[in-house]
């Protein structure tokens, strides 16, 4: 039999045919043109745009399709290319190529340049993609690094103690003022343009004559400058104290303190908690207060100690802690311990502002007065307090009164001074000479001006150099 198919429908076929070849031809046209249009390897990150003497970044390459089979990365500066970094594929889909440029080996000069990636993929196409550039970026080499200049610093310190230093520094964005492993921030003074700069260094008690102090400065391209503080150090020693800690002395603190201590469980252990963990939530709590400072002096001439009051705990005395004759632990007291009366009123020891008020711990009611470029007066233990954060306190203005709020034994005003968050020696800051001597001629001889208040003439008889008066009791 032959099947005999109509005229018509053998037309019908034909063009089906031709349909089907022409959609066939289309689509591997349209095909071969995505796989064309499939751009190469892209960079996810932008590197930086401003680099020093030595800069180490990464750059992330992401082939969109396929996998990326190589990557060249080059400095071009004034015609000239210079491969930084390179690494051989495959790499897979995502590569990240650590990237080093250092100026003096790579012979870069400073100035303009342009960042090359070269990164091809190991994708088809049906002509070969650029394989120059997977993309460029401008690069600016800055190689100039700030200049500093220390203009004058306190000569002689000690540790537990302060010390200023004035600088000019030009050309950083990032300036800090350097003792052994602290950091401490500084404040511009003076007329703009001098760019001159004042900080105010606590020394920590237990800091080593050794400790190097620096200024530092860094510019945004990572170049770094340094010069030494010529500091003469002349060592300090603190005393040492053994107190005893008695049943009735935790029955009364370590309730007050510790609301979540167990009752079944020992007191002792609660006292420890106290005197340990909380004793450095406040040293914390201390350096968040420091931050909050004026960028100019608000005190004048010399700090006061209150009146008619005995000092009977020395600043940064070891203190071993006894019970039941045993040795429990050791912690070292920052402040100067000053009774008189109960309830006595605790004066500003000078100008300010206040910073803090509240309960700190085992500080109890605590005070914190600024009066600028990192300097801070706490006054601990309070039964009542006067003031408000934002008050401005006059020198001697009654801050509120004594107690025996927080870890503390007898009714007393614990008193401390603090340089950027850190307790120094109020001993210091009560002698008018000491300010003149080791904060005021560094000023004077850096042109910076000067402290108010501090003239021999017009000092109160109570402000000149008479320190505190040191009766220990116990
Ligand atoms: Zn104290």
């Amino acid at each position: 039999m032959i099947a005999v198919v109509p005229r018509q429908s053998r037309r019908k076929l034909g063009v089906l045919v031709i349909l089907l070849l022409l959609l066939a031809v289309v689509g591997s046209v349209s095909y071969v043109g995505w796989r064309q249009s499939v751009s190469g390897p892209v960079v996810v990150n932008a590197p930086p745009r401003l680099v020093g003497h030595k800069a180490t970044f990464p750059i992330t390459i992401e082939a969109r399709r396929g996998h990326v089979l190589g990557v060249e990365i080059a400095v071009v500066q004034g015609g000239r290319s210079t491969v930084v970094a390179k690494a051989d594929g495959p790499l897979g889909r995502r590569a990240e190529i650590p990237v080093t440029i250092e100026a003096a080996a790579q012979k870069l000069r400073e100035g303009e340049a342009t960042l090359e990636v070269r990164a091809p993929d190991d994708f088809w196409r049906p002509l070969r993609l650029d394989p120059r550039a997977a993309a460029t970026f401008p690069l600016t080499l800055d190689l100039t690094p700030p200049k500093v200049e220390v203009l004058s610093a306190t000569q002689y310190v000690s540790n537990g103690g302060v010390a200023l230093v004035a600088f000019r520094v030009d050309g950083a964005t990032a300036i800090e003022v350097a003792v052994g492993p602290a950091v401490f921030p500084s404040f511009p003074m003076g007329p703009p343009e001098r760019g001159a700069r004042v900080a105010l260094v606590p020394l920590p008690w237990d800091m080593p004559a050794t400790a190097p102090a620096a200024v530092r400065a860094r510019d945004d391209a990572g170049n770094v400058a340094s010069r030494g503080i010529p500091f003469e150090m002349k060592p300090r020693r603190f005393p040492r104290d053994v107190i005893n800690v008695t049943d009735a002395f935790l029955q009364a603190k370590v309730p007050e303190l510790l609301p979540q201590h167990p009752p079944a469980a020992p007191l002792i252990d609660g006292f420890l908690v106290v005197n340990r963990d909380q004793r450095k939530q406040a040293e914390e709590e201390k350096r968040r207060i420091g931050a909050k400072t004026a960028d100019k002096p608000l005190w004048e001439g010399a700090f006061v100690q209150p009146r008619n009051t005995k000092v009977f705990a020395n600043f940064a005395e070891t203190r071993t802690y006894l019970y039941q004759g045993r040795e429990i632990d050791t912690q070292v007291h920052f402040g100067y311990d000053l009774a008189s009366t109960k309830q006595a009123p605790a004066p500003a020891a000078n100008k300010g502002v206040v910073v803090f008020t509240g309960p700190l711990t085992i500080y109890g009611n605590t005070v914190v007065v600024d009066h600028g470029l990192g300097l801070q007066t706490l006054y601990a233990h309070m039964s009542s307090i006067d003031v408000k954060v934002g008050d401005q306190v006059a020198k001697g203005q009654e801050l509120g009164r004594t107690g025996t709020t927080g870890l503390a034994i007898g009714d007393h005003l614990h008193y401390e001074t603090l340089v950027h968050g850190i307790s120094v020696t109020p001993v210091e800051w009560w002698d008018a000479k000491w300010i003149r001597d080791r904060i005021n001629l560094p000023l004077k001889t850096a042109g910076l001006g000067e402290i108010a208040g501090l003239e021999p003439s017009a000092a109160a008889p109570g402000d000149e150099g008479s320190g505190p008066t040191r009766r220990r009791r116990r």
